[in-house]
């Protein structure tokens, strides 16, 4: 496995970026934005292709790298259901899996930092976001922090690791680079609680000034994604109106770019060809399936996803093939589900 950890100085944050092998696919946990250009040099000399970028919730001490990633390489952004960021190409909940080539990560709902907190595990590892730091452990004190739930993702949850398991966190401001839970669960100082009612005692009472970036940061980070707005922009959207007048319809292509777990999750609109969002690049090229039924059968290609932000991108890397007969399917499948689709099973 490539494995690399990045810090941000200015915000004391770490980066993971990882993938199983040179020349595939990679994914990036909790990327800044001022490093952007770093990683993206990072990508090209690993010879790595990023096909996912996670935060592992919505930061307030720095602005998250997603966007600006996204529209670089137009990787898919993944955050958790809970989170408010406005557009995030998947959400994850509770027991999903991100995977990438040759890597699957567990995504487990841990809130208490924030109410949109998740760690990922992996079997030797986890990122554990800001619920569990090196000897510390998040602020509950502001964005639907709370103490009690960060007691239960600890203690429910993380500390039930194997003792093993090695730390990977989102922070840490003393220069420690990694731990295992074995080691928080004997040194952690916030971990010595003998109840529930003493951590959150604790909690209550640290008295943190906030962050310097928080006024900036916050309502930064809710409003990623640009490539929605651009083809909308651009005139390259179907309402879900308009995309359920060309169902069936012999002259256009549906497809969809999700996940099979999305898939199974919330269903297939009827006669849609499935084109995995991390493939479509490569189908679009001269000699792609989906070029192919564009250019040589005439077809008008429609992309939808779950909230139509890969579909967005999907549409920009088809014009940029020279592919101009392409839509998607505004808000994806979400909003296919409240214009009363039809879907199926
Ligand atoms: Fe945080």
């Amino acid at each position: 496995m490539i494995f690399r950890q990045l810090f941000d100085s200015t915000s004391s944050t770490y980066t993971y970026l990882m993938a199983s092998r040179h020349g595939g696919e990679a994914l990036i946990i909790d990327p800044v934005l001022e490093r952007v250009d770093r990683y993206v040099q990072l990508l090209r000399e690993l010879d790595l292709r990023l096909v996912k970028a996670i935060d592992t919730h919505l930061h307030a001490d720095h602005i998250t790298g997603l966007e600006a990633l996204s529209e670089r390489t137009r990787c898919m952004t993944v955050m958790g259901e809970q989170s408010k960021a406005e557009v995030v190409s998947m959400r994850v909940s509770d027991g999903d899996r991100v995977e990438i080539e040759g890597l699957s990560l567990e995504a487990v709902y841990t809130p208490g930092h924030t109410d949109d907190s998740y760690s990922f595990i992996m079997p030797d590892r986890v990122f554990t976001g800001d619920t569990l730091l090196i000897r510390g452990t998040g602020r509950t004190d502001f964005q639907n922090g709370d103490p009690r739930a960060q007691y239960e993702s600890l203690f429910g949850r993380l500390l039930k690791l194997p003792d093993e398991t090695l730390v990977y966190p989102a922070h840490d401001y003393k220069g420690d680079t990694v731990s295992t839970i074995g080691e928080e669960k004997a040194f952690n100082p916030r971990l010595q609680v003998k109840s529930v009612e003493e951590y959150v005692d604790l909690m209550n009472h640290l008295n943190l000034p906030n962050p310097k970036m928080m006024d900036v940061a916050v309502p930064a980070n809710m409003r990623i994604g640009m490539a929605r707005d651009i083809a909308i922009k651009r005139g390259w959207t179907l309402t879900p109106e308009e995309a359920k007048a060309v169902v069936g319809a012999p002259g256009v292509a549906l497809i969809d770019l999700r996940e099979d777990q999305e898939r199974r999750k919330d269903g297939i609109i009827p006669g849609s060809l499935h084109v995995p969002y991390p493939d479509v690049e490569q189908s679009l090229k001269a000699d792609g399936l989906l070029h192919t039924l564009a250019k040589t059968a005439g077809k008008q290609l429609v992309f939808y996803c779950t909230f139509g932000q890969r579909s967005a991108m999907a549409v920009q890397a088809a014009q940029v093939e020279g592919l101009e007969n392409t839509r998607h399917i505004q808000g994806g499948i979400r909003a296919w589900q409240h214009a009363n689709g039809p879907l199926v099973r």
